[in-house]
Order: C-alpha cells, then sequence, then structure tokens
C-alpha cells in the first residue's frame, strides 16, 4: 500500500456533505466601470467590443465587486462575435471575468459566448448601450443580480 492509498482510505466520508449551499452570487459593479463599459460598447458599434473584469470575489457576503476594465490584448472585434485569446494573458487573480457588448438587441449570451466563459462572471451589454441594457450572467447562461453602486 502506498501514501496514496492510505490518504482515500482514511478520508472522512462527511467532507463530501460540506459543500457550500448553492448561492446567488451578486454582481457590484462601481458607477466608473459601469460607465466604463457603456462607452467602449459605443465606441466599438456597430461591433462587438470586449474587456476583461478586474475586481475581487467576496465569499463572505456572495458578492462579486467589479472595479476596474482591462483591454485585453491581440482582442477580435466583429458584428456577431469580440473575443480574446485567453492564453496570452498574464496570470492574475484579479481578472474575475469578462464584459462584452451586443450590437443587436438582446444582452442574453449566446451559445459562442457560454463556450467562451472565461472567469466568474460575464457582463453583456446591449444597443443602446445604456444601464438598463446591461445584464451579468454566470457560465451556465443564468442571469445574476446586478448593483451599479
Ligand atoms: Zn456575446
Amino acid at each position: 500500500m502506498n501514501q496514496n492509498d492510505r490518504k482515500n482510505q482514511g478520508q472522512d466520508p462527511a467532507m463530501e456533505e460540506k459543500k457550500p449551499p448553492k448561492v446567488n452570487r451578486t454582481i457590484v459593479l462601481t458607477r466608473e466601470t459601469a460607465d466604463g463599459i457603456i462607452t467602449f460598447a459605443k465606441s466599438w458599434h456597430p461591433n462587438e467590443g470586449i474587456l476583461i473584469l478586474r475586481g475581487q470575489h467576496q465569499h463572505k457576503n456572495a458578492q462579486v465587486h467589479i472595479d476596474g476594465l482591462v483591454v485585453p490584448p491581440f482582442a477580435s472585434h466583429g458584428p456577431y462575435y469580440s473575443g480574446f485569446p485567453s492564453y496570452d494573458l498574464p496570470f492574475d487573480l484579479s481578472y474575475i471575468g469578462t464584459a462584452h457588448s451586443h450590437p443587436g438587441g438582446s444582452n442574453r449570451p449566446s451559445l459562442q459566448d457560454l463556450n467562451n466563459f472565461f472567469g466568474l462572471v460575464s457582463i453583456i451589454i446591449s444597443f443602446p448601450y445604456d444601464e438598463n441594457c446591461i445584464g451579468a450572467f454566470d457560465r451556465n447562461g443564468k442571469s445574476l443580480p446586478l448593483i451599479i453602486a
């Protein structure tokens, strides 16, 4: 018997049940960040624009605070697609998601958006790019509560 076997056998089965309860994360955008996303989306219209979100995941109150934007290097922008090669990004734990624009009417994530999900949250802003056009989604495409504060 090697060490690994011994470790597995000694594992407490109760550990399995200690998974945290499913909580809905709330996304908190600073006013400045929301304005930045709006301005960026407008500047790329009629193409999509994409940004990286910086912030912190506050586990204790299940909030994701977003307080910074980074323009991704080597991003591509088209009317139906925007993206960036995530392997070119520096490893940075403050990169917690992306924001991109939908020049069309809907801020729901597309299948492609979900397949290219990066981080904890995807923020999507749709035309005409005001505060009410901003949506936040998790990697399953589920809408998350969003606060601009
Ligand atoms: Zn999209």
